[in-house]
């Protein structure tokens, strides 16, 4: 039996405690939230009064593991020097309210090389993820997340996060696994035997110890394809066979699963993901794995 926790990406628009709230509301035991809008530099000014009323509902609710996503504009392997200061301002100060609001760490994009390759790149990335962790305060972690590879994105490759994690050498820094990302980038996660050979791989080139988070999330786009598109669990390209061969293998025993899905059509006629219903699959999935065992 694979005791993995199903979480959900969720609005914290109107105040951060908002997040607990909609969290609950899909019935989710873990919730990932942005700390600022993710198209942008501008920083939200969390006031203490609203940090506190986070933790107080956060206390009083069913939701385990928080975590923050940092914003998408930031590129630790920018070449405008400017663009490499707001990016590593823009991770400290997601650092900083994931320490305020008690949460476990923050995701990140790592960057893209765009196209110069990761070793023009890795020192320049070293270093900004050692100021980071430096100057982190708290216990919070910074897991990267492998990445679809568009664009020469750091992390398509599970050896390109493990290089960094070598050279920069943190029990903090660690690695968020996207399930849609990983498929796209070419690791076939549709099936057991394809599992565990991705999984085999992240251990030896990463240490299946720095598997912090998961991104639950089907793939709109076909094996290897390079492009990063979510899509419902069991809808896309993974399939609810992949599905059922991630949930059951023994790396994830423990781990958040936050889904980042677009959701199921409504009585509206719209989506609004991460719903309920992706939420009860992922808990029925984990139940089948007690069946299994
Ligand atoms: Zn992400
Ligand atoms: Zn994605």
């Amino acid at each position: 039996m694979v005791e993995f926790i199903a979480g959900a990406h969720v609005s914290s628009s109107g105040g951060i405690f908002n997040a607990i709230g909609n969290g609950a509301e899909i019935e989710a035991e873990a919730i990932q939230i942005f700390a600022s809008p993710p198209q942008t530099w501008r920083q939200t000014n969390h006031k203490p009064e609203a940090i506190e009323k986070f933790k107080t509902l956060h206390t009083d609710s069913d939701i385990g593991e928080v975590w923050i996503h940092n914003i998408y504009l930031a590129n630790l392997a920018a070449e405008d020097p400017e663009q490499l200061k707001k990016s590593i301002d823009s991770v400290q100060f997601a650092m900083r309210i994931a320490d305020a609001i008690g949460a476990e760490g923050v995701v990140l994009h790592t960057g893209s090389h765009k196209g110069r390759g990761m070793d023009a790149v890795a020192d320049q990335v070293t270093d900004a993820l050692i100021e980071i962790l430096r100057d982190a305060p708290g216990t919070a972690v910074l897991a990267l997340e492998d990445m679809a590879g568009q664009g020469g994105q750091i992390g398509k490759e599970f050896g390109e996060l493990g290089l960094l994690l070598n050279r920069v050498k943190s029990d903090r820094l660690q690695v968020c696994l996207d399930t849609a990302h990983a498929f796209a980038a070419g690791y076939d996660i549709g099936n057991t035997e394809g599992v565990e050979i991705s999984m085999t791989e992240f251990d030896r080139e990463i240490g299946l110890d720095h598997l912090a988070v998961i991104h639950a999330n089907d793939s709109k786009i076909e094996l290897g394809g390079l492009r990063d598109r979510h899509e419902n669990i069991g809808e896309g390209h993974i399939g609810m066979t992949g599905f059922e061969a991630i949930t059951a293998h023994p790396a994830f025993e423990g781990k958040a699963f936050l889904l980042e899905v677009p959701g199921f059509e409504d009585n509206d006629g719209k989506a609004h993901g991460p719903d309920l219903e992706n939420v009860n699959r992922l808990k029925r999935l984990r139940a089948a794995t007690a069946v299994a065992v």
